[in-house]
């Protein structure tokens, strides 16, 4: 530090200012069509869904029986069929709608698609598949051969159905089967049933007034047409771009990934804007083999998954193994924390401690800004004006760098969004700007009904239907079984760890789980497991102890999915949460609750 700088003045930040500045943010975003405003994709826009990347192939119908039948073939299938065959459960059928595995890493093949979460904790079974991550941030392609190795290694190609949605799921009492009908024409019989569709697997786009009049070319991010734009999923530069005028509506976690390569690419490239993300150092690696080799002794995927959820969502480890922003963010959280007098720690402290520390994280990413944007208007319509967790924060180091390039352009609308499209472009504020491409990073579908987004409802024991079950919410054990629903699972994090920050962790655990019980069911000779009215109405009293949601899902937020649109969430979203000790102590409960061989909670028969 030199002299100056240690005589500049440190600014202490102004609380009351930044609070006042972040609700006028979100009150000129709140609109009252909520989720109504997005538009589904299709009619007109169905030819947004198609598949660019598998050919379609024809094949007969299946009448035939399995022993599990797991809806989706993204990481949530793959890991309970991997979990299932080493557990020696080997008649395993994956149903796909995508052409391949990879789910979410089938569709988004984007230029520059990356996951956010550390390589070393994010793909599953690194360790079973001998597979060496090449970065710290592991990109799309990579993610998906890895999605690829699983199935491969544990043959569940061979029985996969892709490019095949299923139509219904019907609970056959008398012979304890599900009967599964697709638009395949498929009618089978399955003695267990996964369901892993994921939260974000349908698009959406916005619903801008003259969306469907566009007559230049358009399409949505999650299924990029290299066709059009040239380049491929691993980087080769988008050549056919030179020429063209593009806009990109959104300025999400997607946006953020694709802007610097269509930067790079456009003769012009104009960002819409509704609501800047906070785009935070990603400081991305690769990985020296030698240095992994070094680490990569006996179980060290477990402990590094272990440690992560420590440092991210339990008190913290001595120890930070994978060292990214989720870690950083709960490490300022807990140091802020500590500086707490003991006499005065109550909750409230807590929480006011929380946003101090917020308070600067945000600041910081906001002088980020000023410090490599160089015009200083579109460094200021740049800046989130919001708390850390409202929005999906972003990690990237080129995406405001590419505001700098002379070929991109900030259009900001001030939060009010795309006022219009026309015939020939894009209007905001009055002014249209006339291109030759529409890219739609609007996102997906979060608040829709869960029957909308997946087609297919279950139907259980007495007719009973998965979504009169969960009408005013779900209810689970663990997140897992559903009373009404014998010899299902359903794989996702909500009512079991909920660990958000590592989505992957919460499955590969549900994938043992399920192979734990299945196993059991067969040594039993039962056809048939169900939980218990007790122990599901048992789990929810205890999940309902817990502190709720916190920041994710706010209404104190600028709208946006997290928190249904600035909606009212209903009285079923107090369902939405996870183990009130949080998502470490949940792993080690499980753990035991599958170790002790009870199987407390279910019944077999
Ligand atoms: P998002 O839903 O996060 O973003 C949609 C964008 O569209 C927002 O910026 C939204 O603005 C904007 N928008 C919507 N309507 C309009 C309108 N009328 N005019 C202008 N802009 C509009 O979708 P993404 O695909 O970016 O991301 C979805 C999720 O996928 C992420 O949150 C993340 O969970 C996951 N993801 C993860 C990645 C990773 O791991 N690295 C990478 C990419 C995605 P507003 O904010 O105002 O609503």
């Amino acid at each position: 530090m030199t002299p100056a700088d240690d005589a500049a003045p440190v600014r202490p930040l102004d609380k009351e200012a930044l609070k006042t500045k972040y609700r006028a943010e979100r009150d000129k975003r709140l609109r009252a069509d909520g989720n109504d405003q997005y538009i589904r994709v299709a009619g007109v826009f169905s030819g947004y869904l198609d598949d660019p990347y598998t050919p379609f192939q024809p094949r007969e119908p299946k009448t035939d029986h399995v022993e599990f039948a797991f809806i989706g073939g993204g990481f949530a299938g793959l890991v309970a069929g991997a979990r299932l065959v080493e557990a020696g459960i080997t008649d395993v059928r994956i149903i796909e709608k995508g052409g391949d595995f990879g789910g979410t890493w089938y569709w988004n093949r984007y230029p520059g698609a990356q996951c956010d979460t550390a390589s070393m904790i994010y793909m599953p079974l690194l360790e079973e598949t001998g597979h060496i991550p090449r970065e710290k941030y592991a990109h799309a392609p990579e993610i998906l051969e890895q999605c690829q190795r699983i199935g491969r290694k544990y043959n569940l190609y061979d029985n996969a159905l892709f490019h095949t949605e299923v139509k219904d799921l019907t609970w056959d009492e008398a012979n304890d089967v599900w009967i599964i009908t697709t638009n395949r024409d498929d009618r089978f019989t399955a003695r267990f049933l996964g369901s892993g569709t994921g939260p974000l697997h349908v698009p959406k786009l916005p619903g801008i007034p003259g969306i469907e009049s566009f007559k230049g070319h358009a399409f949505h991010t999650s299924r990029w047409d290299y066709d059009y734009t040239g380049g491929d999923p691993l980087g080769a530069p988008l050549s056919k771009l030179g020429d063209k005028r593009v806009a990109i509506i959104g300025t999400g976690a997607t946006a953020v990934q694709c802007v610097p390569h269509l930067a790079r690419a456009c003769k012009e490239l104009l960002v819409f804007q509704r609501t800047p993300s906070s785009v935070d150092v990603r400081a991305n690696a690769p990985i020296d083999p030698e240095w992994f080799a070094s680490i990569a002794t006996a179980g060290w995927q477990q402990r590094w998954l272990e440690n992560f959820t420590e440092n991210q969502a339990g008190g913290g480890a001595e120890e930070d193994l994978v060292q990214d922003g989720w870690t950083d963010l709960s490490r300022r959280i807990r140091e802020k924390m500590k500086t707490i007098p003991r006499e005065q720690m109550s909750p409230q402290a807590m929480l006011a401690a929380f946003e101090d520390s917020d308070f600067e994280k945000m600041e910081e990413i906001r002088s980020r800004v000023d410090s490599i944007v160089g015009d200083t208007q579109t460094a200021q319509n740049l800046k989130a004006w919001y708390r850390q967790l409202c929005k999906r924060p972003c990690f990237h180091d080129a995406y405001l760098q590419a505001f700098n390039e002379p070929s991109t352009r900030l259009i900001d609308t001030d939060g009010k969004g795309v006022e219009r499209i026309t015939e020939t472009g894009v209007v905001v504020a009055g002014v249209e700007y006339p291109v030759d491409c529409i890219i739609y990073a609007s996102g997906f579908e979060v608040g829709t009904d869960y029957t909308r987004r997946t087609g297919f409802d279950l139907t259980g024991v007495d007719g009973l239907k998965l979504s009169q079950a969960w009408s005013d919410g779900m209810r689970s054990l663990h997140g897992l079984h559903v009373r009404g629903f014998p010899n299902a699972f359903f794989v996702q994090p909500t009512q079991g760890a909920n660990l958000i920050s590592n989505v992957p962790h919460n499955l590969t655990d549900s994938g043992r789980t399920i192979a734990t019980v299945v196993a059991e069911a067969k040594r039993r000779g039962a056809t048939r497991v169900e939980v218990t009215q007790e122990a599901q109405d048992a789990w929810i009293a205890l999940l309902l102890t817990g502190p709720g949601r916190m920041m994710m899902g706010s209404a104190d937020c600028t709208p946006g999915y997290y928190n249904n649109e600035g909606q009212a969430m209903g009285p079923g979203a107090k369902y939405n949460v996870g183990y009130p000790a949080g998502a470490s102590a949940y792993f080690r409960y499980i753990d035991g609750w599958r170790k002790s061989g009870k199987f407390e909670g279910l019944e077999f028969a």
